[in-house]
Order: structure tokens, then sequence, then C-alpha cells
């Protein structure tokens, strides 16, 4: 259940990761795979396609009910995977990490426990221009519902946050503040750290969406002080339909579950039921156990290449790629943030972007064209879609020469 080891110290071999992750030596209309769509889901290394195997061909079995030996091995390995999340991002105890489907339900448990319980009619909850709609919807619908107000902090024209305009809107009605750690669309890396801070100085509870940074850097939540941080197994080497919502131990303790159901009890009568602790609390119902495991198996998979490693190349990799891009004739990124993860949207002079995105696809080059969940900062640029690059740590140089030799062809009228 391995897979290779893909780094030496101080050096870090991209074609080697590339090795781990079988599905890169796909063809696709007869070229090969240069899969630059890291930012919608990224690849599964071997290691946890064969940890979900061995799951299926060793555990399987519901958790924590019945006492047979399946039973046990799956509780061991499903409760092994939340121990190797709270490690992952350094949170004290294993029973602040609640397993849900991906970000979005876990900022949708969050505005629906926390946010019934807390917000009343005239507070205000704080996001970003940068959001997700994942972090906009649950709360217009909250707001909708508890009739308190949604204030959004802007961006400057390089697409970061203007920290004191976000001040500005902070005071003794904001009772939540939700932003993004690293935007999908523009890549920007929000001041995450300062943001909490300045939200805990005006008393609000803060939300971090990690969805785009656990992939790209170390995450640390108690040294980043958040409240409750959310992100999905699919965007960090883990299969789909597993995911995490961190909370403190304070606040966990004192929020009412979001489902009723099967796991989430310590006592049932008609009459009354009193609930479990946390995490049980908060997973009603037979949970997405083999992929918790997986996803456990990718974070030691990380873990293995070091975020620190992974963040340098990346880094190497983004500047690498912007040098190149920018001399395609014609071609404009979106989003020039000086802190910035891998993230590269485009548009190019004269062109359509889904017609780009068909056309890369052509020649196996995967990219997301259209308005990334993110049509608010889309807008704020005053555009409806962008060609997106988006780039982990299997992809090369090569894959980035492949993306720019393709694109002045696009340019050039030759595709
Ligand atoms: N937040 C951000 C910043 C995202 O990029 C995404 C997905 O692209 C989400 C939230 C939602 O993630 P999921 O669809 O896996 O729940």
């Amino acid at each position: 259940m391995g897979g290779t080891r893909a780094t030496a110290p101080g050096v870090f071999d991209a074609n080697a990761v590339k090795r781990d992750f079988p599905i890169l030596e796909e063809r696709v209309h007869g070229r090969r795979l240069v899969w630059l769509d890291n930012a919608a889901t990224t690849q599964k290394p071997q290691a946890v396609i064969d940890r979900l195997s061995y799951y299926y061909e060793h555990e399987n079995s519901n958790i924590h009910r019945a006492a047979h030996a399946l039973a046990a091995r799956a509780t061991d390995a499903y409760e092994a995977a939340r121990d190797k999340v709270r490690r992952f991002m350094n949170a004290p105890s294993s029973k602040n990490i609640i397993f849900v489907r991906g970000a979005t339900e876990g900022i949708n448990l969050v505005a629906q426990s926390w946010g019934w319980r807390n917000i009343v009619a005239g507070d205000e909850i704080v996001i970003t221009w940068l959001e997700h709609h994942a972090n906009i919807v649950p709360w217009q619908q909250l707001c909708s519902e508890k009739g308190c107000r949604l204030r959004v902090a802007p961006v400057n024209d390089r697409g970061e946050i203007i920290l004191e305009e976000y001040e500005k809107l902070l005071g003794p009605k904001t009772r939540l503040v939700s932003f993004t750690q690293v935007s999908n669309a523009l890549g920007s890396i929000t001041p995450a750290r300062e943001m909490v801070e300045i939200a805990h100085r005006y008393g609000a509870t803060v939300h971090v969406d990690g969805a785009q940074a656990v992939s790209h850097m170390p995450v640390d939540v108690q040294l980043l002080g958040a409240d409750f941080y959310s992100f999905s197994g699919h965007k960090v080497f883990g299969p789909t339909g597993i995911g995490v919502v961190y909370g403190t131990t304070e606040i966990l303790e004192d929020m009412p579950p979001w489902q009723g159901g099967g796991n989430m009890i310590a006592d049932v009568t008609f009459e009354k039921t009193t609930y479990g602790p946390p995490p049980s609390r908060f997973e009603a119902g037979t949970g997405n156990i083999a992929d918790a495991v997986g996803l456990g198996a990718a974070l030691d998979y990380l873990s293995g290449l070091g975020l620190a490693n992974v963040q340098r190349y990346e880094h190497e990799l983004l500047t690498y790629a912007e040098e190149k891009l920018s001399r395609v004739p014609g071609l404009r990124i979106i989003g020039t943030a000086r802190e910035k993860a891998g993230v590269i949207s485009f548009i190019l002079d004269g062109q359509r972007t889904e017609e780009m995105g068909g056309v890369l696809d052509q020649e196996g080059i995967a990219v997301r064209s259209g308005h990334h969940c993110a049509q608010p900062i889309l807008r704020r640029f005053g555009l409806e879609a962008t060609v997106r690059a988006s780039l982990a740590p299997y992809n090369t140089s090569e894959d980035i020469d492949a993306l720019a030799e393709a694109l002045h062809r696009i340019q050039a009228g030759r595709p």
C-alpha cells in the first residue's frame, strides 16, 4: 500500500510524483494526458487506490455497532483516518474532526447547525468577493431565513483582499466571518491569519474555507486560530464524497445536531432523544467509511511528499507558467495577487473560453473553462468566464510547455 518515494531531501522530483498516479498515463484523443484541472479535482495516487481496495477486500463493515472482527477493523481504520486528518491540520483532538461529504457540506453544516443556533435578525455575516458559490449560497440562505445581512469584503485589481475595507465591515453586529484561504478562480492566497485575528477582535466566529488551500500549503488550524475549517478530500488526492469540517471543542460542544438518525445519539425513547458528543453528534447515519480511510491514505501520501516541498515546487512552477503564458499574444492573466497558489486564470483576445477548452482537450490538455462556481469575482473583473489551469505536484514544466504551445497555435489560428 506504499507508493513511490518521490522526494529526496532538498530535491523535488515531479516526474517521480507523476509516476505515482496511474491515470496520468492515460491517453486522451491519442495524446498524453496533461491534467491541469486540479482546482476542480485532483488525481489519486496508487497508494490511495490500493488503500480503498484493501478496505473492501479485508475490512469492510459498518462501524461502531456490531461486535465482530470486521466491525472492529473498519472502526479502527475509520478512526485512524480521523486521527490522520487531525495530525494533518494540527487540530488538538480527533474529536474536532467531523467527516462530511465535502467542503460544501461542511459549510452547510456550520450554517445550519451553528448558524441556526447563534444568528438572529439584524446580525451580520461577512464574506469576501473571492468566494466560491459554496461559501456564498449557504450564508445567503441563512440570511434570508433569519433576517441577517450578508456583507462582502472587496478585493483590489490584483484580486487581493483590501484589509482596511474588510475591517471596516466588522462591528458589533458581525456574528460570523467566512472566507477562503485560496481563491479557486484566481489563486489569491488571503491573509488568513490576520483576517481571523481581526474578526476575533470584533467578537466574530470565523470559518475558513480550506478547499483550495490544503493541497498547496501546510495548514495548522491552531496557528490560524479559526473556529471552523472545511475542506474536500477529492481536492487533496483523496476520494470524492468525503470531506472534513474542523471545529473547536468549545464551539462543537455547544452546537445542536444537524441531521438526526443512527450513530449520533446517546439514547432514544419516543419521548426524548439525547445526543452523542462531537464528532458523532454530527455524523448521522452510515458515513462514507471507505473514502474516509482513502482520505487518510491521501494525507499520508501528501505528508510523505512534504507540504513545504510541494509549496516551494508549485511556486516555481507557477512562476514558470505565468512567464510562459504571458508570452502568448493577447493573453491576459486574471488575478495577479502577490501571494498566489497554483492557479492561472486567463483569457485570450478574440477567443471564446469554452472553445479554447474544447481545442485544448483535443490536445489532451485538461483545463477548466467557465465561471468556476465563482461568478461574483469574475464579474468583478468584467468577465463571465476564464480558462483556468491549476497545478499539482505532479505537473511538470513539460505540461506547461504543452499548454503554452497549444495556446500559441490557437492564437495563430492553426490548432
Ligand atoms: N470552496 C472552494 C474554494 C472551492 O474551490 C470548492 C470547489 O471547487 C468548494 C468550496 C466546494 O467543494 P466541493 O464541491 O468539493 O464541496
